[in-house]
C-alpha cells in the first residue's frame, strides 16, 4: 500500500502529517521527534545528514551545513544576492543565473537540498506507518511566485513524491480549524517560526479560502530570539571571565542550544537555568557557564523584535481593507507564537481577541495539509476546495471587448474553453491577448499574456475554428492554448501570476468595474451592434458575389449601396441607431437575395447553407483576434 501525506517545508523546520483513523496526524521522524530541522549537513568524512544530527553539528561546520534554503528556492541568484551573504555556507549563481549552493567542491540546486529534506520526511513516515509514502501535498507562503512554486513541486519530484497539489500555508492553517465549512469568516494568520515572519487575511467559508492580503518579514523569527539570549549570556560570561564566548565554535554551538531550550522554557515558566559545564578553559582550568535567565530580561532583550511584527499585521489589514473588529477569528502558526508576549501583542492588533491555538501551531500547516491530502485521495468527503479566481480571465475580441471564458470567484482548477473565428477573410493568423479584469472594453482590463496561433489556411471570415482554452491549475497557474480545429496546430503560454495581484488591487477592479457596469454595459452593446452589421455586410457582399449576373441589378445596386454605407458606419464607429437602421435594412435586402434562386435553380440559400450560418452563429462569440 501507498499513502499521501501532507508536508510542511519550512524555512527552519519540516513536518509531515497523515490521513489516518478519521483525521490528520503528526508522523513523529526517525529520532521521535515531531517536527525536522529543514538542515542538510555534508561532513567531513563525506556523510550526509538531514535534519537534527545535521543542525547539531552546524556551528562546527558552517561551510557544509545547509540551512533556510526555502530562502533560495526557484529564485534567480540576482534576487538574492543580499540574503546569500548571510547564510555561512556558499551560494553561487548557475550559468542561467540560477540561485545555486557549492559546497565541498559540487553544485547543488536549492530543489536538491529540499528534496534530501522531504526524501527524510517521507521515508521517516512510511517506516512508521508500516507504508510507503509516495505522493504529498505539500505548502509554501502565500506569496511564494510561480517559480517558486513549481521549483518546490520539483524538489517533491526530485525525492521521489507525486506532489498532488502545492497550497498555501494560511489556507492549510484554516483547513486544520476546519474553518473552511463555516459561514463566511475573515481569518488573520500570524505566523512566526523559525526565521520567517508571515501575516495573512482569508476570507473563509463554504469550502473555499481566498488569500485577501499577505505582509510579512522574511527576516524575524525564532532564531533572532536566540541570538538575543545567546549575545546576553555571552556578555555576562564575558564581564566575568574576559572570553568571548562566541570566537569559540564549539561552545557556540553549546550556547546556541542551550539558548534555544531556555527560550521555549520561558514560554511555560517564568525563570530558567542555563548551565553549560567545560564550556571553555584558560591559563586556570575549565570554565563553566551558569545563569539564571528571567522571562522579564527575555521579554526586555527582546521586546523591538516583538515590535517587529506590529507594521506587517497593519499592512495585511489594510490592504485587506479590514479592520480589528471585521476579524473573526486569530490562528496562530510556528513555534514562536508560544512566545507569552507575542501572544499579548497579537491580542492587542486585533481587538483583545482570543487566539486560536488549540491545533499545535508548529504542526498545524503540515495537518491542514495532511487533510487536504486526504480529501484528494478521496478518504476526506466533507472539505470542498481551497482556492477562487479573484478576477474574470478572457480574451480581447472584436471591436476591442474582453470575452469572459473563467468568472471571477471561480473555484480553481478549471478549465473553460471557447471557440472563435477570425474577422477577416484570409486572415493567415490570429493574436490571442489574455486579459483579466472585471471591465468590458479590453484595454480597461489587465493584460496577462499574448501570442500568435499562426498558419491558419486562408478562408472566409468566421469559417476557421480556434479552440481557446483556459486551463487555471489548482498552484494558481493558467494555461492558455489556442487550437485551429482544422490544422489541428496548437500554440499556448503559461501565465504564472494571474492570482498574484495585490489584494488591494484586485479589490479597485471589481469597484470599478461595479462603478462603470452601466456605461460598460452600453459599450458593450453598440460594439455587439457593429460587430452583427459588420458581419451581415460581409454575408450580402458574399451573396452578391455568389449570384453574379443572377442578382436583379435594382435589388444588387441597393445591396451594394448599403454594404458601402454600412462598412463605413463600422469604421467611423456610428451612433447606435443608425447602426441597428442598417442592419434591419440590410436584413431585409438579405433574405430577398437569399430567395433568388442562383443559376441552376437551386432552392434559396441551399448552395452554402453550413458556412452561411456558422458565419452568423459564431459572430456572436466571433473574435477579431487580428485583421494583420
Ligand atoms: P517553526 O519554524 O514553526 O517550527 O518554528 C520554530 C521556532 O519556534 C524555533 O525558533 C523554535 O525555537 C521556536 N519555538 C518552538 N517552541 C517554542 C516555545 N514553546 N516557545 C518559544 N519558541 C518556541
Amino acid at each position: 500500500m501507498a499513502r499521501a501525506a501532507g508536508i510542511d517545508l519550512g524555512t527552519t523546520n519540516s513536518v509531515i502529517a497523515a490521513w489516518e483513523g478519521g483525521e490528520a496526524d503528526v508522523i513523529p521522524n526517525a529520532e521521535g521527534q515531531r517536527t525536522t530541522p529543514s538542515v542538510v549537513a555534508f561532513t567531513d568524512n563525506g556523510e550526509r545528514l538531514v535534519g537534527q544530527l545535521a543542525r547539531r553539528q552546524a556551528i562546527l561546520n558552517p561551510k557544509g551545513t545547509i540551512y533556510s534554503v526555502k530562502r533560495f528556492i526557484g529564485r534567480k541568484f540576482d534576487e538574492i544576492r543580499e540574503e546569500a551573504e548571510q547564510v555561512t555556507y556558499d551560494v553561487v549563481a548557475d550559468d542561467q543565473g540560477n540561485a545555486r549552493i557549492s559546497v565541498r567542491g559540487k553544485l547543488y540546486a536549492p530543489e536538491e537540498i529540499s528534496a534530501m529534506i522531504l526524501r527524510k520526511l517521507a521515508d521517516d513516515a512510511g517506516r512508521h506507518l508500516g507504508e510507503k509514502v509516495n505522493e504529498a501535498v505539500v505548502t509554501v507562503p502565500a506569496y511564494f511566485n510561480d517559480a517558486q512554486r513549481t521549483a518546490t513541486r520539483d524538489a517533491g519530484k526530485i525525492a521521489g513524491l507525486e506532489v498532488l497539489r502545492i497550497i498555501n500555508e494560511p489556507t492549510a492553517a484554516a483547513l486544520a480549524y476546519g474553518l473552511d465549512k463555516q459561514q463566511h469568516e475573515t481569518v488573520l494568520v500570524f505566523d512566526l517560526g523559525g526565521g520567517t515572519f508571515d501575516v495573512s487575511i482569508l476570507d473563509v467559508g463554504d469550502g473555499v479560502v481566498e488569500v485577501r492580503a499577505t505582509a510579512g518579514d522574511t527576516h524575524l523569527g525564532g532564531d533572532d530570539f536566540d541570538r538575543r539570549i545567546v549575545d546576553y549570556l555571552a556578555e555576562e560570561f564575558q564581564k566575568e571571565n574576559h572570553i568571548d564566548l562566541r570566537k569559540d565554535p564549539q561552545a557556540l554551538q553549546r550556547l546556541y542550544e542551550a539558548a534555544e531550550k531556555a527560550k521555549i522554557e520561558l514560554s511555560s515558566v517564568t525563570q530558567t537555568q542555563v548551565n553549560l559545564p567545560f564550556v571553555t578553559a584558560d591559563q586556570n582550568g575549565p570554565k563553566h557557564l551558569t545563569a539564571t535567565l528571567m522571562r522579564s530580561t527575555f521579554e526586555q532583550i527582546t521586546s523591538d523584535l516583538i515590535e517587529r511584527t506590529m507594521e506587517p499585521v497593519k499592512r495585511a489589514m489594510s490592504d485587506a481593507k479590514v479592520s480589528s473588529d471585521d476579524i473573526d477569528e486569530v490562528i496562530l502558526v510556528g513555534g514562536s507564537t508560544r512566545i507569552p508576549a507575542v501572544q499579548s501583542l497579537v491580542r492587542r492588533l486585533t481587538g483583545g481577541k482570543d487566539p486560536n491555538m488549540t491545533v499545535n501551531p508548529d504542526e498545524v500547516v503540515a495537518v491542514g495539509a495532511g487533510i487536504q491530502a486526504g480529501v484528494l485521495k478521496g478518504d476526506v468527503s466533507d472539505v470542498l476546495l481551497l482556492d477562487v479566481t479573484p478576477l474574470s480571465l478572457g480574451v480581447e475580441t472584436q471591436g476591442g471587448v474582453m470575452t469572459r471564458i473563467v468568472e471571477r470567484n471561480t473555484t480553481i482548477p478549471a478549465r473553460r474553453a471557447e471557440t472563435f473565428s477570425t474577422a477577416a477573410d484570409n486572415q493567415p493568423a490570429v493574436d490571442v491577448v489574455v486579459l483579466q479584469g472585471e471591465r468590458e472594453r479590453a484595454a480597461d482590463n489587465r493584460v496577462l499574456g499574448r501570442f500568435q496561433l499562426t498558419d491558419i489556411r486562408p478562408a472566409p471570415r468566421g469559417e476557421p475554428q480556434v479552440e481557446v482554452t483556459l486551463d487555471l491549475d489548482a498552484n494558481g497557474i493558467l494555461n492558455v492554448t489556442a487550437r485551429d480545429k482544422d490544422t489541428g496546430k496548437e500554440q499556448g503560454i503559461t501565465i504564472s501570476e494571474s492570482s498574484n495581484l495585490e489584494a488591494g488591487e484586485v479589490d479597485r477592479m471589481v469597484q470599478e468595474a461595479d462603478r462603470n457596469r452601466t456605461a460598460d454595459q452600453e459599450l458593450r452593446r453598440e460594439i455587439d451592434a457593429r460587430n452583427e452589421l459588420d458581419a451581415l455586410a460581409y454575408q450580402v457582399q458574399r451573396r452578391l458575389d455568389e449570384l453574379g449576373d443572377a442578382a436583379p441589378p435594382h435589388e444588387r445596386s441597393r445591396a451594394e449601396m448599403l454594404v458601402t454605407d454600412a462598412r463605413q458606419a463600422v469604421s467611423d464607429q456610428a451612433p447606435v441607431d443608425r447602426v441597428r437602421e442598417l442592419t434591419e435594412e440590410l436584413q431585409g435586402v438579405l433574405a430577398g437575395l437569399q430567395a433568388v434562386s442562383a443559376g441552376g435553380g437551386q432552392p434559396a440559400g441551399a448552395s452554402d447553407e453550413r458556412s452561411e450560418s456558422s458565419a452568423s452563429d459564431d459572430d456572436v462569440i466571433d473574435a477579431e483576434f487580428d485583421r494583420s
